[in-house]
């Protein structure tokens, strides 16, 4: 069942997900090379917590059969992961790429964002696929204006991504959002222009492309979490969450610090 926010709750999310842009920004300040993911996964819970939330990722339950709880407070996926990397003490080296997906509880309501990182200077035809796959996003969130369809977000990430050679990951989408990180309805980053069910205001979902440099093919990692893309090729991964609001998209969580940082690294 879709459920849509009232405008106080709007600002209860934005709250939430602007929590996530922040810890998202403490990490652009220290993703380098040499630095593991568990650092970076120490680093966003202290600061979250700290800040009266909680990171809902920690224990969240596995979708897959066998799979332990995720153990962490965010997910780390370098390279050719794609989503849903689990930290560890591998240090990040020069010229990867990081996925960091990031979600906060904070006064009963969800943030949910990730932003793909560079480490160090990256090739030029990774920088494409990370330029590429935000540009997606922001084509996605630009369609997602109230009376017009679910498949009109997909529609507009597919082309943009497509157009450019590059792949849409089809088995993980993105998903409404409120007091729950995943709630109906689906957002696939795919789908026919005037498709599915119609935006309206209130809605609050979480549009995040999931795309592939080769083929859009996904295996799972023996860690039973992990998705790799299965040529090994690099795959990018950026997510807001918005709210329909007064007709158009309102973004609650923000990358302008997160960029602003960059901007002084990079
Ligand atoms: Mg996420
Ligand atoms: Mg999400």
């Amino acid at each position: 069942m879709i459920y849509l926010k009232t405008e106080e709750e709007i600002e209860l999310l934005r709250k939430a997900n602007l929590l996530v842009s922040a810890t998202l920004t403490e990490i652009a300040k220290v993703v380098r090379p040499g630095v593991t993911t568990r650092q970076l996964d120490t680093l966003a819970e202290q600061f979250i917590r700290d800040h009266g939330a909680i990171p809902t990722f920690k224990g969240f339950p596995a979708g897959i059969e066998g799979a332990d709880p995720f153990p962490a407070s965010i997910c780390t996926s370098v390279n050719n992961i794609v989503i849903h990397g689990i930290p560890d003490d591998t240090p990040l080296r020069e010229g990867d790429i990081v996925s960091v997906d990031c979600g906060t509880l904070l006064d009963g309501f969800c943030g949910d964002s990730c932003y793909t990182f560079c480490v160090g200077e990256v090739s030029d035809e990774v920088k494409r696929l990370l330029r590429t796959t935000k540009e997606s996003l922001y084509k996605g969130i630009e369609a997602a204006t109230a009376g017009r369809r679910l498949g009109d977000i997909g529609f507009a990430v597919q082309q943009h991504c497509e157009a450019q050679g590059y792949g849409v990951v089809r088995e993980f989408v993105g998903h409404g959002i409120g007091h729950e990180m995943h709630e109906d309805p689906a957002v696939p980053n795919y789908g026919q222009r005037g498709s599915g069910k119609q935006l309206k205001n209130g809605l609050c979902i979480a549009i995040e492309p999931m795309i592939t440099s080769g083929s859009y093919e996904i295996a799972l990692m023996p860690d039973r979490w992990g998705v790799t893309t299965r040529d090994r090729m690099p795959a990018a991964h950026f997510e807001h969450t918005i709210a329909i609001h007064h007709g158009k998209a309102d973004i609650l969580s923000t990358f302008e610090t997160i960029e602003a940082v960059e901007g002084k690294l990079y």
